[in-house]
Parts: structure tokens; sequence; C-alpha cells
């Protein structure tokens, strides 16, 4: 196994893991760290339905992307610590992550998490590298509070993550409440997912633990790191959420109170010109924009903007006033990269440059 070297970043290969490979999300890991400049896929595990196939032979290859040779080749292990490289992303089903990934970060590895169980430990950081790079400083504090010789860090749920890179940019007007009502794409409820005879042509009003993540991670991620924990941000968020009949990309439907109204020219430079530690370090994932604001009157649109910036920059449009809180607009992010495994390589990409590996 190769760990990583003295050398720059940019010349250094890392061996990575994927746990949960064979998933969706798992499947978006394969196809983005393809050719990754540092980050090479040695090491895939999933269930005992997977465990001693080949790659091949236990995943149905689900995306556009052409499945790499030697990944089809790959055997599936099973997902118990020891043979895997230090450095895991988890795609697992959030029944199994938090005793899975708990065993990995016991064991040494360094787990980059997609799944609900570990985002609200106090000790664990709920990263997106543009809005709150310093919250990384809670592994200082997890070292200390965990007898894990690794470290676990997550990224948010697939609609939070859209939700809260929209707002950071308007943190600077004192974000007072939003309310949000998601339009979410099938694929963030996996494989096989939601029966098309319950989806097409139809709109369910229900995603189980859906509403909770948005209304509580917001908050953690948008909060800021003092001393020794972060503390949230007091903003309140009130969300609805919906699955729909889009295949990729969740879209929000957003409305924002603030402490002092801005006006909308100002918002729209606020969104135009955020930028983070990723764009900083001109990170392989980062998009050079992260929040686009789109001017047709018709946009954003799952159809014609999920892959902007390959998938990890959110679009955002109509904006205009709310007749209950200051303004409302739409937001639309990809699910599985920006929201699932996108994220996951940026924080990891973020981590390496910051020597935390
Ligand atoms: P999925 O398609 O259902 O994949 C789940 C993965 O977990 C599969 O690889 C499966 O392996 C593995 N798994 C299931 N039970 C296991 C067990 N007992 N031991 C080891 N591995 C097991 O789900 P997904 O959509 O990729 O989501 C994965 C995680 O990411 C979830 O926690 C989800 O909430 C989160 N997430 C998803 C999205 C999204 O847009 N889809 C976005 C953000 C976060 P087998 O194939 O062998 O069963």
């Amino acid at each position: 196994m190769t760990q990583e070297g003295e050398v720059s970043p940019a010349t250094t290969v890392i061996e990575v893991g994927i746990l949960g490979a064979t998933g969706m999300v798992g499947q978006q890991f394969i196809a983005l760290l393809a050719n990754h400049p540092w980050f090479r896929v040695t090491w895939l595990g999933a269930s005992h339905r997977s465990e001693g196939k080949t790659y091949r032979d236990a995943a149905v290859w689900r995306l556009p992307a052409a499945l790499p040779d030697g990944i089809a080749a790959l055997g599936v292990d099973q997902s118990t610590p020891g043979r895997a490289p230090k450095l895991v992303f988890s795609g697992l089903d959030s029944s199994v992550a938090g005793e899975i990934e708990g065993a990995f970060a016991e064991a040494g590895h360094f787990i980059i998490s997609n799944s609900k169980n570990y985002r609200m430990e106090p000790d664990v950081p709920l990263l997106i590298p543009e809005v709150n790079a310093d919250h990384l400083a809670l592994l200082q504090i997890q070292a200390a509070s965990r007898a894990w010789k690794g470290r676990i860090v997550t990224n948010p749920n697939c609609s939070t993550v859209v939700l809260s890179m929209a707002l950071a940019p308007l943190r600077q007007f004192g974000l007072k409440s939003v309310v949000i009502t998601t339009l979410q794409a099938i694929s963030g409820a996996g494989y096989p997912g939601v029966p098309s005879w319950d989806i097409l042509g139809n709109v369910i009003p229900f995603i189980d633990g859906e509403e909770h993540k948005i209304e509580t991670e917001t908050k953690k991620i948008l909060g800021c790191f003092t001393e020794k924990r972060v503390d949230p941000h007091p903003v309140t968020v009130s969300a609805s959420t919906t699955r729909v009949a889009v295949q990729d990309g969740h879209t929000e439907s957003i409305s924002v109170g603030f402490e002092h109204r801005p006006l909308a020219e100002v918002m729209i430079e606020a969104f135009n010109t955020f930028k983070g530690k990723p764009q900083e370090l001109s990170l392989p994932s980062a998009p050079a924009q992260p929040v686009v604001y789109l001017n047709e009157r018709n946009r954003p649109q799952p159809a014609l903007d999920v892959d902007r910036g390959r998938g990890m920059t959110v679009s955002v449009g109509r904006l205009r006033p709310c007749s209950v809180l200051d303004y409302k607009f739409i937001a639309l992010g990809h699910n599985t990269i920006r929201g699932a495994a996108g994220a996951a390589i940026l924080n990891a990409e973020l981590l390496h440059s910051e020597g935390l590996l």
C-alpha cells in the first residue's frame, strides 16, 4: 500500500478504498476518481451480496461514463478494516455505516463519509470546503475524545449542501430565517430506489428524515468554530421535501429573511463572487465558481444546469422579493456529485492539501 509522502500533492499518488462501492454514490466515486491526479482506487468494499465477486459481476453499472477496466476486474472485499488503504471514501447504506465506519476509524483509517450517522456528532467535521474549512479544527477534538487511531470527516445530506452553498454568500447580511421546499431527484434514493410505479407522473411529498437533516445540518455547517466546538448558526430553517421524476439534480425553492435586507443586485454579486479554500488552493475537483447566478427567467433547470462545473457548481436563479420573508430564489445542485461523491473527494483534497491525512 502506498501512503502519502513528503512530496507535494501534485506529484503524490495516494491509494484509496471505497466502502459501498457498488451503490449509486459508490459508482460516482469510481467515475470521478478514474483520472484523479492524486488518488487511485485500489480497494472496494460492499455487502455480503457482493463480497468475493469481481466488481463487474457485483455491480450493475448505471453511469454514462465507462466503467474503467482496472476497476471492473477488481475483487469486492468484505467491509471490515485491515486490507483497505488508509484513506477510505464511504457510500455505505446508513443502516450499517455507523458501525462499519466506526470500526474503520478505530483501526486507523481516515473515513470520508456520505452517511448521516456521524454528521451531527460534536467532534466530527460536517464539511463543505468553500463554506467551513475552519471546522477541520474539530479533528483535534476528535483525536482527543475518541479511542480511534483514524478519523471521520463527513459531507452533508445532498439537499443540505445545495442550500448551504446558496446561503453561505448571504451570511454577511445576517441570515434570520429560511423556508425551503425541495424537488429531489430519484438518484437521491439510491438504486433501485423509488419504484417506477410510484414516481412516474407523480410527486411524493415525503422523504424519510430529510427535513430534519436540512433543518439541523445547515445550522452546523454555517456555524462558527470557537476554540473547542462549532456553535450552530442562529438561522431558523423550515423544510418541506418532495421526490420528483427527475434522474439527477435537486431543485430547491428558497425564501430567506435577513437582519439587514440587501439590494437584489448586491445578493447576485455575492453569489457570483463567492469563493473559498478549494479555489484558493486550486484543488483538482474545485469548480472555478462554486455558486453561479443565472439571469434567464426560467433557470436553473436540472436538464440544463445540473452538470455545471462538472457537477460541483450550485446554480441559482429567479431572485425576487418575497412577500412573507425578504427574498425568494431557486437553487439547483447535482445530488450524487456535489451532494455526495464529488463533495467527499473535495473534502479529501482539502485534507491532503492541509497535511491532515
Ligand atoms: P445504494 O445505492 O443503496 O448503495 C448502498 C451501498 O451500501 C451498496 O454498495 C451496498 O452494497 C452497501 N451495503 C448495504 N448493506 C451493506 C452491509 N450490510 N455491509 C456492507 N455494505 C453494505 O445507496 P446510495 O444512494 O449510494 O447512498 C449511499 C449513502 O450515501 C447513504 O448513506 C445515503 O444516505 C448517502 N447519500 C446518498 C446520496 C444520493 O444522492 N444518492 C447523496 C448524499 C448521501 P451491495 O451492493 O453489496 O448491497
